[in-house]
């Protein structure tokens, strides 16, 4: 354990007299307060309070509390912060960054649906077995400048069209992505290289891999972190998953593999089908069987599912294929210690350890359960009819989840219900708003 009183000495030496204390909230919301520093050492013995509900945006109703939903009231949480996290934050000079703990208000129990306890418990379920998980994140997401003549008041940034795997000026008039690369490096959060995606203003960033707790820390503090650079630039970067009509979606691409006690990669296997072990195909077969489910995690709003359908590099069907970049699961070349699986289902709206964590539970449950894998997908899968589809919105995924009963089991019941809870309150909502387009489809005609 740090010893507060030195923590406070060494950072008021290197001139930072505020901490962000921040934790992500049941949707990945990143929650904060900045805490001056000569209040840490009572912030450390008696947490902060926050409400244990997650908030959103529309004007009325703006809360909900989890995870019973308004009978629950409006109880507290206590965060407190993880003094191992402390990290300065390189564009806000006299301000370090700090990950907190959710905890019950009273006693030592952590928040059974707090996301970085859920990913603990899975990883648990996976480590009885002897193995660990390591997950490297990819997140894409579009940069926008404010346009007073848009609807929305944004505009996506630069002036050129889509224009994947460049760097430089052409797709990045002010050389954006190099000052956010550069600062994620200094902020600590384990980049390795970006570059511009397919669509104008989409950007991509990879992130190395590690053990899965700490790759979704990173992903949560990356998504965070890219936002408030692109503030400091007077722009919005947003991780939506279709926030364009016209333009493809920013996936949350995970690559994951497994390692034993040893370290050794247990995907691997020189004489195995395609250099794959049986275990990595009973865990590709865990991520298929339980996708249905798992979309209700890695696509989690009701925008999500726009981003799926053929020809968008997005997937469309529940398949899998050797380095093929059409399928749901796609397998990377590599082989040996690199030997891995990238699940491409997840859109960037996706919370980092919720969505990490159902992969993790599904890889652990296809291998617990021996699960058969069918064939790899042959050729372009987008106009394959022989795999099954994924679900087509928000409400048939959560249903998914409801009725996946051993991936809940391995979540965590508490946690399960206080998702469903939410998201179908976010359903609800929607269903009763009316939208611009049926205003443009119905208002003139009928
Ligand atoms: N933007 C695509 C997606 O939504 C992925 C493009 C790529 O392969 O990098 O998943
Ligand atoms: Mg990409
Ligand atoms: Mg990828």
């Amino acid at each position: 354990d740090l010893d507060v009183a030195s923590v406070v000495e060494r950072l008021v030496a290197d001139g930072i007299d505020v901490v962000r204390v921040a934790y992500p909230d049941l949707i990945g919301t990143e929650r904060a307060r900045d805490v001056l520093v000569e209040q840490l050492p009572g912030v450390m013995e008696h947490g902060l309070a926050f409400c244990r509900a997650v908030y959103h945006t529309t004007p009325m109703g703006d809360v909900v509390p989890v995870p019973e939903g308004l009978g629950a009231g409006l109880p507290d949480i206590r965060v407190v912060p993880d003094l191992a996290t402390l990290t300065p934050i390189p564009w806000e000079p006299g301000v370090a960054h700090c990950l907190g703990e959710a905890y019950e208000p009273e006693g030592e129990d952590h928040c059974p649906e707090g996301p970085r306890e859920v990913l603990r418990r899975v990883t648990a379920a996976l480590g009885a077995t002897g193995r660990t998980a390591v997950a490297g994140p990819e997140l894409e997401y579009f940069l926008c400048e404010p346009d007073p003549q848009s609807p929305t008041g944004w505009r996506r940034y630069g002036d050129a069209p889509g224009n994947v795997y460049v760097a430089g000026r052409k797709g990045d008039p002010e050389g954006h992505l190099l000052s956010t690369l550069r600062h994620l490096r200094d902020f600590g959060i384990g980049v390795t290289m970006g570059n511009h995606e397919f669509s104008g203003g989409q950007f991509e960033i990879n992130l190395n891999h590690s053990e899965a707790l700490d790759a979704a820390d990173r992903a949560f503090r990356f998504k965070s972190a890219v936002k408030e650079i692109a503030r400091h630039e007077g722009r919005l970067a947003t991780f939506m998953a279709k926030p364009f009509n016209d333009e493809g979606g920013s996936g949350f691409h995970v690559h994951l593999s497994v390692c034993d006690e040893a370290g050794r990669n247990v995907f691997a296997d020189e004489t195995g089908e395609h250099g794959l072990s049986d275990t990595a195909r009973h865990a590709i077969a865990g991520v298929l069987a339980h996708a249905p489910a798992l979309a209700a995690l890695f696509n989690p709003t009701i925008n999500s599912y726009k981003r799926f359908g053929p020809d968008t590099l997005a997937p469309w069907l529940i398949d899998w294929g050797l380095d093929n970049r059409s399928a749901m699961v796609r397998v990377p070349p590599e082989r040996g210690a690199a030997s891995r699986i990238e699940v491409r289902l997840g859109d960037a709206t996706a919370n980092p350890y919720l969505g990490i964590a159902g992969l993790v539970a599904a890889v652990h449950l296809g291998v617990r359960d021996k699960l058969d894998c069918p064939a790899p997908l042959e050729g372009y899968g987008y106009d394959a009819e022989r795999s099954p589809l994924l679900p087509a919105d928000l409400p048939a995924a959560l249903d998914a989840l409801e009725a996946d009963t051993d991936l809940t089991s391995v979540l965590g019941e508490e946690f399960v219900r206080a998702f469903l809870t939410y998201k179908r309150d976010e359903v609800e909502r929607f269903q009763r708003y009316v939208t611009d387009w049926e205003f443009r489809e119905y208002a003139y005609h009928l």
